[in-house]
């Protein structure tokens, strides 16, 4: 049987869920994914509409098949915790059951189980204010969409993981480096997001034997980057002084994060996977 993948955070075809998306499907699993309930009508029309099918295209010639795509706010675990300002709010309120636990339920109901679960999805709305301005709720929005949220993910759907499974996040070197403009407290929410990989990889190895990692990319002008501000600019320190000096593709993100999640990577676990032309080895720029 092929494997399943539950894909949360893909949107369009530009970012990181996307080409995991498609380096998933290459390899034969079946593609169920998670999108953000403000961009659920946009990204299903796109996707009616064959605005993508030119990225859909696989290396056999074939065309990537998205089996499902549910609605998902990864800040909200279950109705009780959803707002009333929300709830109500009229991009919200044309669809239903896209807190973490209901989505999960959904997943059972429809499919059963998976195999694979995928974290690309982060948000910071103070992302362009410097931590010494960061005010709290920006911090804790930070970590509560960009962290928690795999915690919930994970939390909610490894009970419909089958053993042998895994689950992997997208992470940035900002955790452990200095990188300025990466603010509002988004630098700590991809540390909290690589210490709790170790965490949850003991917890949900022990338990489930599913198997918990991260990757840290390195940048892409996705959605989410272009609002930081300063993605250019990573881009081209990276071209200038990465060990490669190559622009990095999404693809390359993708078949690693194939790889991790795949047999051949069974004694993987709780691990941070550098998959930015090797620009984290760097002491210097030169
Ligand atoms: P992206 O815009 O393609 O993906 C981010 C997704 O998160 C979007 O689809 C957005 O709709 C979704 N999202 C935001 N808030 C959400 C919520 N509350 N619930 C559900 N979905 C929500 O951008 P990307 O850059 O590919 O980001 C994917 C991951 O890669 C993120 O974790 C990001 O931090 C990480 N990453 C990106 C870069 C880069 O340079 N682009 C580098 C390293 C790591």
């Amino acid at each position: 049987r092929g494997k399943r993948a539950f894909i949360a955070g893909v949107a369009d075809d530009n970012g990181y869920g996307w080409a995991i998306a498609k380096s998933l499907a290459a390899a034969g699993a079946e593609i169920l994914v998670g999108t953000w309930v403000p961009a659920l009508n946009i990204f299903e029309s796109s996707l009616r509409r064959g605005k993508f099918d030119e990225s859909r295209v696989l290396p056999d010639g074939s065309l990537m098949e998205i089996s499902k795509v549910y609605p998902l706010d990864a800040v909200f675990d279950s109705l009780e915790d959803v707002p009333e300002d929300i709830r109500t709010n009229k991009r919200y309120a044309g669809s239903s059951k896209w807190t973490v636990q209901e989505v999960a339920e959904s997943v059972k109901q429809d499919f059963g189980s998976i195999d694979i679960l995928v974290h690309s999805l982060a948000n910071g709305p103070e992302v362009t204010k410097p931590l010494l301005e960061t005010s709290r709720n920006g911090y804790l929005a930070a970590i509560s969409a960009s962290s928690y949220s795999f915690v919930s993910l994970l939390r909610h759907f490894v009970p419909i993981m089958n053993p042998g499974g895994a689950s992997i996040s997208l992470t940035y070197i900002a955790s452990e480096r200095i990188i300025p403009g990466y603010g509002g407290g988004m630098s700590s929410a991809k540390a909290a997001l690589e210490s709790d990989t170790k965490v949850l990889a003991f917890e949900a190895g022990r338990k489930h034997k599913v198997r918990v990692n991260t990757i840290s990319a390195g940048p892409l002008r996705s959605r989410a980057a272009k609002a930081i501000g300063f993605i250019d600019m990573m881009i081209d320190y990276s071209l200038e002084n990465a060990p490669l000096q190559k622009e990095l593709s999404a693809e390359e993100v993708g078949n690693a994060a194939a790889f991790l999640v795949s047999p051949l990577a069974s004694a993987i676990t709780g691990t941070v996977l550098y998959v930015d032309n090797g620009l984290n080895a760097m002491g210097v720029g030169v």
